[in-house]
């Protein structure tokens, strides 16, 4: 659907040219939902921009639908921009409109409906995110995700192809987090939207994303899907960010040495609702003892992450490891 290639973005600062955007490649299938995670000034802002062209790149290519759009003309470009919505972090929403006008507002400015299409429009947008009740209303009125709930429906008021999202769940707590995230799951789910989405969390990337992409210093670094990147992180930038949502404790370094194998064990799929390391430990005699556990949700696919002790010999150690193996679980032997 959107595939970026060989893109670079220069800005210029104080008469000096400064690289955003470093020779990124990537490819964003349709239907799916696309993450680009990173640090504070990464260039995530600038890459999404840049797939509207909001920023113009400096060089390579945007094919969107085949077509590159860094080659349109205005007519094209004001056509681009119809196709593909895009909901931000401070909501821009209108607050001299009512919940109903900030809707309507871009039907408005793209003419071509009637009055009555309008207002029909907008109670089909009013329902989907769920703010029927709140028509009537100024933003001044609203919680951040109500205001959210709005500039979603706006982003989304032409029924566009591609929904781009940057940072939209950033300024907000973690439960209404979880529920803007949910609609956007929802909005891509229902409606077929392609959505690119940028976030500094990786909770974001976890909860709803299908692929994700890791930009530092204006590079991407790692891309793939969620399950293989957020399972075996391997870029340091990306090791970095999944550390922040798993829960390693520190104090587990201060354990006393036995002797014993220490193993990181991840699983994914049936595997999550079997009781492994029961048999595992049945079957070879070590002893294993969990350290650290949970069972959590990539998407859809519900994951564990063990962190064990492996007690016996050496020989038994090897057979647990092999039988855990045997079992589709990855081991990483951790010491
Ligand atoms: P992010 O969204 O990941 O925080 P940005 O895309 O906003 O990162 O910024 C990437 C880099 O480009 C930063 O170093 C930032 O200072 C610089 N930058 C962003 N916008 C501009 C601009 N309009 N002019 C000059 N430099 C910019
Ligand atoms: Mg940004």
């Amino acid at each position: 659907m959107i595939h970026i290639e060989h893109l670079n973005k220069d800005y210029r600062v104080a008469g000096r040219s400064v690289r955003a955007l470093r020779d990124i490649n990537l490819h964003m299938p349709r239907g799916k939902i696309f993450g680009i995670i990173g640090r504070s000034g990464a260039g995530k802002s600038t890459l999404l921009r840049t797939l509207n062209l909001l920023e113009r790149p400096t060089s390579g290519a945007i094919r969107i639908e085949g077509n590159d759009i860094t080659t349109l003309d205005k007519p094209g470009l004001d056509r681009l921009r119809q196709r593909i919505g895009m909901v931000f972090q401070n909501f821009n929403v209108l607050y001299a409109k009512t919940v109903a006008d900030n809707i309507a507002f871009p039907l408005r400015l793209a003419g071509g409906y009637s009055r009555a299409q309008r207002a029909h429009r907008v109670d089909e947008l009013l329902d989907l995110v769920g703010l029927r009740e709140h028509r009537d209303k100024f933003p001044a009125q609203l919680s951040g995700g109500q205001k959210q709930r709005v500039g979603i429906a706006r982003a989304i008021a032409h029924a566009p192809q591609v929904l781009l999202c940057d940072e939209a769940t950033s300024a907000l707590d973690p439960e209404t987090t979880q529920s803007i995230l949910a609609l956007l799951a929802d909005i891509n789910a229902r409606l077929g939207i392609t959505i690119v989405l940028i976030t500094h969390e990786m909770e974001v990337i976890r909860s709803i994303c299908d692929h994700v992409a890791v930009i530092e210093g204006g590079e991407i670094v790692e891309s793939g899907p969620v399950a293989e990147v957020f399972l075996h992180p391997r870029h340091p930038a990306t090791r970095s960010l999944v550390a922040e949502t798993t829960h390693d404790h520190g104090s587990l370094a201060a354990l006393p040495a036995d002797g014993a194998t220490r193993v990181r064990l991840t699983y994914t799929g049936d595997a999550v609702h079997q009781p492994i390391l029961t048999r595992v430990a049945a079957h070879c005699g070590a002893g294993i003892t969990i350290l650290q556990g949970s069972v959590s949700r990539i998407k859809d696919t519900p994951y564990g992450q063990l962190l064990v002790e492996i007690g016996g010999n050496d020989a038994e150690a090897a057979q647990a490891l092999a039988l855990l193996r045997g079992l589709d679980v990855q081991c990483e032997v951790v010491r």
